[in-house]
């Protein structure tokens, strides 16, 4: 038989705390690498759970494994998303306090397949009841559908969520799911009119052309071949193996009829995907004078039949510009590429005006009307760090909110690693660790903010260029440490490595050069006061109700995107701050999308900037382990004379008994409140050994 301490050789440790030189990055990822070869794909440190990409399906989520991590304690089953979810649904009823599970990583590492996991074991802590079973299916169903508009392949990921995600899940007072609430951040919308190579536009444009019935895509004068479609067929990558749309197509239609949406919702849902796809097929070519005209005109027609509005009006609207200025309203036509611009512009603010619109309509779906006292449990899936060879406005966004998310870490994991302590009466030492405030105010700050600076550029249209932008940021920025650019490098060295057009930001967890182009542009993010006149009164049913007249009359500038942005990261943050976090921190073991992979050198990356050293490291900077003295005593009673085979006493005096007699040292451990403290593995390590041996 294989023994406790071969088991150990072969499988790595179940909890990085064990590991005994716990400062080490490389026996880390080495017990992570073991554990991924035997198909243990997760590893805890203390609360948190690493999850390695295995990229197959390992049957670790059956039905039984749903039952297994019910009503268990968490350190008594091997470490999985279920054991982790248990472990918050477990607290927040007992403690009847809000909790969220914070799910991390960078594209393709898993947090959406764990997000999914995480909702079906909650969706499934339901008692029979058909008014659960409705509400269940009501939360699972959401998934579908907004994967279906909101999730596209890109060459890191077949199904690669481009919008970040917060859904909070209700429970009553009895630990029943009864509602729930979706929060949207960020959708990539550029992504409705551009592909790169190798990826495609989002998932339900292909689902609609290979799986609608053909009275359907006749009425909405499609057809059934992706190429046909501008918006479509950039990537060149129009068929997936991994994807069946069609198929996919009817679990949308089933997402839908759960989600009780009606027919006319349907079809105006379908109307104004049909019309994005005909817009994008509308070109422009210059006359005599260079300027705007259609080429073909059915699609603009096709186009407005399918939003209901003016054919005309529409045309008019692709190819004129109003400008108000000083009560002079004045109409110019425009330039080909301008109307290129316009027309992509409609698209991109149509589109994620519904997305917007569909997470509304599923969050009246969820909304609880139960009286009584409720308990939340959110589930954050939000995009990871992001460092590409080129990174832009999207990327700044991204990873600022990241720099917020540490925030969160740093704020709730240390603060509740000392409250603990000091909870129980133990002395304490803070464990340094860096703060990325600074980096986060470097990007927030009103008026000297990166964020502040760009949008005083979006102020001054005609005169402000990106580049102006960047002189602006050198010239306020030069001395901050966590800024560099060619201009303010003094540093010969430095300066070599950065391009001219380039600023770059020393992350917490690395730099990353931005590449200024589209700054102003996209965070205008500018529809023509032309088109959005023409989008105010269709007779499209969602159009209507995304488009208010009242937004014509605003004299107000809307919020630019980064602003927008922030102001909601802030409210994310608020609601992650009152909350008890648990965290899932996942991991791409590679860049080819295969099992049994593992490429150090990738990992090592991650698990810097997902700072799990550090987390490891504070973690063990106190007590490796603690127990409460009821556990402790149950699992290891019967080592000791005095609590074997029988003891009545207190739960906490029959634990000094034992550990008195095991012989732990008086620096091994200390005795909380309500809690056993070990200092060191190994201790804990001897107590099972001994365990087993009997
Ligand atoms: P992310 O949301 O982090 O970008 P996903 O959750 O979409 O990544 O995962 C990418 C792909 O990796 C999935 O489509 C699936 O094929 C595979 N995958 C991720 N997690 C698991 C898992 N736990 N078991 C099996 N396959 C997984
Ligand atoms: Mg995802």
């Amino acid at each position: 038989m294989e023994s406790v301490l071969d088991e150990r050789e072969r499988t790595g440790v179940p909890d990085a705390i064990l590991l005994e030189d716990y400062l080490s990055e490389k026996v880390f990822i080495d017990n992570l690498k073991k554990r991924y070869k035997e198909n243990l794909i997760y590893t805890y440190i203390g609360q948190v759970v690493v999850s390695v990409n295995p990229y197959k399906d390992l049957g670790i989520y059956t039905e039984n494994h749903l039952e297994k991590y019910r009503n268990v304690n968490f350190y008594e089953v091997p470490p999985h998303v279920f054991a982790i979810t248990e472990n918050a649904y477990k607290a927040m009823i007992a403690e009847v306090a809000d909790h969220c599970i914070l799910i991390s990583g960078e594209s393709g590492a898993g947090k959406t397949e764990a997000s999914k996991q995480v909702l079906r074991f909650l969706a499934a802590t339901s008692l029979h009841r058909r008014e659960m079973d409705r509400v269940r299916d009501r939360l699972l169903q959401s998934n579908p559908l907004l994967e279906a508009f909101g999730n596209a392949k890109t060459n890191r990921n077949d199904n690669s969520s481009r919008f970040g995600k917060y859904m909070d899940i209700e429970f009553n007072f009895k630990g029943d799911p009864v509602g729930g609430h979706i929060l949207n951040y960020l959708l990539e919308k550029s992504r409705v009119v551009h592909q790169e190579i190798g990826e495609r536009n989002f998932h339900v444009f292909y689902q609609l052309l290979a799986g609608a019935p053909s009275h359907l895509l006749e009425k909405l004068h499609l057809e059934r071949n992706a190429d046909s479609y501008f918006y479509l067929k950039q990537g060149k990558s129009g068929h997936v193996d991994s994807i069946s749309d069609s198929g996919d197509f009817e679990a949308v239609q089933h997402a839908l009829a759960t989600l009780n949406f009606t027919d006319e919702e349907k079809e105006s849902i379908w109307g104004i995907l049909g019309a994005i796809l005909h817009l994008g097929n509308v070109s422009f070519k210059g006359d005599d004078d260079g300027l705007a005209k259609v080429v073909d005109e059915t699609h603009v027609n096709y186009c407005s039949k399918l939003l209901g509005c003016e054919s005309q009006e529409l045309l008019n609207a692709l190819t004129h510009r109003t400008i108000e200025a000083r009560g002079d309203v004045v109409t110019s036509p425009l330039h080909p590429e301008q109307a290129v611009y316009a027309r992509d512009a409609l698209a991109k603010s149509v589109y994620e005006r519904v997305f917007d619109w569909l997470v509304e309509r599923i969050n009246q779906t969820l909304h609880n009307t139960e009286a009584g006292r409720k308990t939340l449990l959110g589930i954050l899936d939000i995009y990871g760090f992001e460092i590409f060879d080129r990174n832009g406005f999207e990327q700044f966004c991204i990873n600022y909110c990241n720099e917020k998310l540490q925030q969160v870490f740093i704020e709730l994991t240390l603060r509740s690693e000392q409250d603990e302590y000091r909870r129980e009466g133990i002395e304490w030492e803070q464990v340094e660790y860096f703060d990325n405030k600074i980096i986060c105010d470097l990007v927030e700050e009103k008026h000297k903010g990166i964020i502040s600076l760009l949008d005083e550029e979006c102020l001054r249209p005609g005169e402000a260029t990106d580049a102006t932008f960047l002189a602006k940021m050198n010239s306020h920025l030069a001395k901050h440490k966590h800024y560099f650019s060619y201009d303010t490098s003094v540093n010969n060295k430095v300066k070599k490595t950065i391009n001219k057009d380039e600023f770059r930001l020393r992350h917490y967890a690395g730099d990353v050069a931005y590449r200024v182009q589209g700054f102003l542009d996209k965070n205008n993010d500018l529809l023509f006061r032309d088109l959005k006149e023409v989008m105010t009164h269709t007779s499209n049913l969602i159009l209507t109700a995304v488009f208010p007249k009242e937004e014509l009359g605003r004299k107000k500038r809307p919020d630019t995107a980064a602003t927008q942005f922030k102001n909601s990261l802030g409210g994310l943050m608020n609601i992650l701050m009152n909350k008890e976090p648990s965290y899932i921190r996942c991991i791409k073991p590679n860049d080819e999308k295969r099992s049994y992979h593992f490429n150090e050198e990738r990992v090592s990356h991650q698990v810097k900037y997902l700072g799990l050293m550090e987390n490891l490291r504070v973690r063990r900077a106190g007590f490796a382990y603690r127990r409460q003295y009821e556990v402790f005593l149950h699992r290891y009673k019967s080592l000791c004379p005095a609590t074997w085979p029988s003891y009545k006493g207190q739960a906490k005096d029959g634990v000094h008994s034992i550990v008195k007699h095991l012989k732990y040292s008086p620096e091994d451990y200390r005795m909380g409140r309500s809690k056993l403290f070990i200092r060191l593995p190994r201790t804990l390590f001897k107590t099972e050994d001994a365990l087993q041996a009997r």
